[in-house]
């Protein structure tokens, strides 16, 4: 059996150009970096060449990026790092409900060290209200971090209007962009952030490297002590391969992302569409418009997530519910619930997310697929007997 692979925002194939330019790397080029001579050497230059390639894809300067081990990281270097820095300045911190868990429990950490958070809820589409966000800024806000767009249910959040009202107040802004860099234009000046995260493995590129893009004057401390690597802001021997294949995911990505974009909007309406018509009592969650080309969030009612996945799977069809992090939790996505979804349409939620790989012969299959899987699931169903 095929398999249709459906959870692109979980994670990518690695492009076969990407790996290819990665391979040396790893036995001929594999000097380190810090070493003086020309092995070392070589590999460093690499890594600037990588350095400038991402640096421009998101419209910033190359010495304002550094490298990290992924999207998780970046966050937490992000939020940490302006926290501790500038404490004595103040300790509050705004956020939103729905943002991935890197940054929630970045927040959480915090708040048991004494800083103070505040989680903005959003509307029923997944948006953070930028109104909302200048009420809750105080004398001592330090932070602001609202993500660019939502794994979960797609929803791509006003950026540059937070960003602007941020910048008014004097205040740090950052956004994890992991789901849109490489999916969606995105630029630091248009978007206005101090503070951008991103992730090698969601546009093509190697698992385990990410970068944070930090502000010229942004006042942070480094949350990984030991040697000077990355300007001193991130000590531990570069991951060189990892670094190289992201430059190659950036090069790759900056060709096609327009026609990218285009492609995968049709085929996303395709399914929505197909989806609402063939099952009935389902629902888009997420905005309609507003959301990443590739993202499709359903609720099923009567039905839960899990047990769709499961069959889909029986069918080769790989999506996901609720986020690939917490889909082995029972509890009900936290996404959902803050955009007002009941905890039955929240365990009864699909996500599809599609990619450079994704056919209209593998959309219409599952058009094909999940009606069937769904019949047989109501047809079993206790929550459809208890609704009569
Ligand atoms: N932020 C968002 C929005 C994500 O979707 C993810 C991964 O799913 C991450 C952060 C974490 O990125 P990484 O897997 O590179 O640590």
């Amino acid at each position: 059996m095929k398999r249709i692979y459906l959870d692109y925002a979980a994670t990518t194939p690695t492009s076969p150009e990407v790996v290819k330019v990665m391979l040396p790397y790893f036995t001929e080029a594999f000097g380190n970096p810090s070493s003086l001579y020309s092995y070392g050497q070589e590999a460093k230059g690499s890594i600037e060449e990588a350095r400038v390639k991402v640096a421009e894809l998101i419209g910033a300067r190359s010495e304002e990026l550094v490298f990290t081990s992924g999207g998780t990281e970046a966050d937490n270097f992000a939020i940490k790092g302006v926290a501790f820095a500038n404490e004595s300045r103040g300790n509050h911190i705004i956020t939103s409900s729905v943002e991935h868990h890197a940054v929630i429990e970045t927040c959480k950490f915090l708040e048991r060290r004494g800083f103070k958070v505040t989680y903005l809820s959003v509307d029923g589409n997944g948006l953070v209200d930028p109104d909302d966000v200048r009420k809750a800024i105080a004398d001592k806000t330090i932070l602001i971090s609202v993500m660019h767009a939502n794994n979960e249910m797609g929803t791509i959040e006003p950026i540059a209007e937070i960003g602007k009202i941020a910048r008014e107040a004097g205040v740090y802004f950052h956004t994890d962009a992991v789901q849109t860099v490489g999916h969606i234009p995105v630029n630091v000046n248009e978007l206005r952030v101090d503070l951008l995260s991103m992730s090698a493995h969601k546009f093509y590129g190697p698992n385990g490297v990410g970068a944070l893009y930090i502000r010229k004057g942004t006042k942070l401390i480094s949350c990984m002590h030991g040697g000077e690597q990355e300007r001193r802001r991130r000590a531990s021997t570069e991951n060189v391969p990892g670094i190289v294949g992201f430059g190659k995911a950036t090069e790759l990505t900056q060709q096609e992302i327009s026609e990218e974009a285009e492609r995968l909007t049709c085929l996303r309406g395709r399914l929505v569409k197909g989806l609402l018509e063939r099952i009935d009592h389902t629902r888009l969650n997420g905005h309609p418009i507003m959301r990443l080309p590739n993202n499709v969030n359903v609720s099923v009612d009567y039905v839960e997530g899990e047990s769709m996945i499961l069959n889909l799977d029986l069918e080769g069809i790989c999506a996901s519910t609720g986020s690939a992090c917490s889909s082995s939790s029972l509890e009900p996505s936290h996404v959902l619930l803050a955009m007002g979804l009941s905890h039955e349409l929240a365990h009864g939620s699909l996500r599809f997310s599609l990619g450079k790989w994704t056919t209209e012969e593998e959309i219409e299959r599952v058009l094909d697929v999940l009606p069937r899987i769904v019949a047989k699931l109501r047809a079993m169903s206790p929550l459809l007997k208890s609704h009569g």
